[in-house]
């Protein structure tokens, strides 16, 4: 018996049928003798036909505006929550993330989560209650206007509500099955990841795997808030999001995960005068732009013309506004000219398992290799192995390296780096 903060995804509560399905499922907890915070999301696409009507309506809403509209979303669903709940004869009441003391910074659209004062949802808990949280939302301390914290953000709301109450644990069910080695709908062989640490899943979460909001992560690592991921559609145990590091280094796998990403685009800066400043002419008028960048690549410069190329990847979204950017300080930064491609992909290898072991680079660039990829940039952190590839390569690449690193459900055993000398 304890306290535990569970989170429902969109999917998870996209009709009356679902909410009352959920309902009974957090029933089940309350009757196990927990207390239960449920934070939710908005049904189904709300959150995105809320946005099409506000563009219908106005083409450049205002972000105060937009977040007053949006955040009715999420109260639809923990409101009709607590209805179902009550019907199954359970003390059940919503509350906004403003009522909840969801404190964040002024930032509409944007906001961070600076403090969580949870009398209110305390006080609930005590009489009994169930409590459910509108998600994604809370109010600016500066300026009392109520705010949302990002697109996928509930995950966060959730697992700062956890760390708050002191919850032991918090759940985000959603309907994808826990997290997995590689995405099941390109490996058929990929398993599901009983325990996981924060910092793979937060490579795993900014390199293209689309489990858990990046900052929900952030906040669970720095809280040290154990986190399940699993189904709403099922009661198996899934995936722990928790601190591995008591755990024996010689066990860890080598690789825990492969993700990839086809949302970046790659940026060429042609014949840059190769002196000092100009790299730093380039990434100002990037960062002025407000765009953030990935990977960078300089090439050796030419001897002959002392030029060189830089090349770098950034959202592909971002692409328009950075060429235009950069076209704009050409007589500045004097190259020659700017190539774009958005053809690519990025895949990544992650595992703690790594820091310890050599040969994990020449294993993943052998298994390219032999798939016939060519890699076209690499960036590596401590955990992780990055590429970029040309786009109609990912899905090879992605089989390839979880195949190599022995990840595939019907593979042999010597996954495990102790064994794998
Ligand atoms: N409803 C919001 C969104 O769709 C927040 C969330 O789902 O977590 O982005
Ligand atoms: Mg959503």
């Amino acid at each position: 018996m304890g306290r535990i903060v569970q989170k429902f995804g969109g999917s998870s509560v996209a009709d009356a049928a679902s909410i009352k399905r959920v309902a009974r499922r957090i029933l089940n907890a309350k009757l196990a003798g927990h207390d239960v915070v449920v934070v939710v999301s908005a049904m189904g696409d709300t959150t995105d036909e809320l946005m099409d009507l506000a563009l219908q309506v106005s083409p450049q809403p205002k972000p105060r505006e937009l977040d007053m509209l949006l955040t009715t979303g999420e109260r639809q669903s923990a409101a009709l929550l607590a209805m179902a709940l009550s019907d199954l004869g359970a003390d059940a009441r919503s509350y906004t993330g403003s009522q909840a003391g969801v404190i964040t910074t002024g930032t509409h659209g944007d906001a961070r989560i600076i403090d969580i004062t949870p009398g209110r949802i305390e006080a609930a808990l005590e009489l009994g209650n169930i409590v459910i949280v509108a998600g994604f939302q809370g109010v600016s301390q500066t300026t009392k206007d109520i705010t949302t914290l990002g697109r996928g953000a509930s995950d966060t709301t959730a697992v700062a509500l956890a760390a708050a109450l002191g919850a032991d644990c918090c759940e985000i069910y959603s309907d994808v099955d826990g997290i997995f080695t590689a995405d099941p709908r390109i490996v058929p062989g990929a398993r599901h990841i009983p325990e996981i640490s924060y910092e793979e899943t937060l490579e795993m979460a900014a390199n293209g795997a689309k489990i858990l909001h990046l900052r929900c992560v952030e906040y669970a690592r720095r809280e040290n808030v154990p986190v399940h991921v699993r189904s709403s559609f099922s009661d198996k145990p899934r995936t722990w999001v928790k601190d591995l590091s008591e755990g024996n280094p010689m066990e860890q796998a080598l690789i825990t995960g492969v993700a990839h990403d086809r949302g970046e685009a790659k940026i060429t800066v042609v014949g840059v005068p190769d002196r000092p400043g100009e790299a730093a002419a380039i990434f100002d008028t990037i960062a002025r732009a407000d765009i953030n960048i990935d990977m960078i690549v300089q090439n050796i410069s030419r001897v002959a013309s002392g030029r060189t190329d830089i090349s770098f990847t950034l959202p592909m979204n971002d692409g328009r506004k950075a060429i235009n950017a950069l076209k704009a300080q050409q007589d500045r930064i004097k190259f020659d000219e700017l190539l774009y491609d958005d053809q690519i992909g990025k895949v990544s290898v992650i595992g703690v398992g790594m820091r310890s072991h050599p040969g994990v680079t020449a294993k993943f660039f052998s298994a390219l290799a032999e798939a016939d990829i060519n890699i076209d940039m690499i960036s590596t952190s401590e955990i992780r192995i990055s590429v970029v590839v040309d786009a109609s390569a990912v899905d090879t690449a992605v089989r390839a390296a979880h195949t190599a690193f022995g990840l595939d459900a019907e593979g042999e055993a010597g996954v495990y780096a102790g064994t794998g000398r």
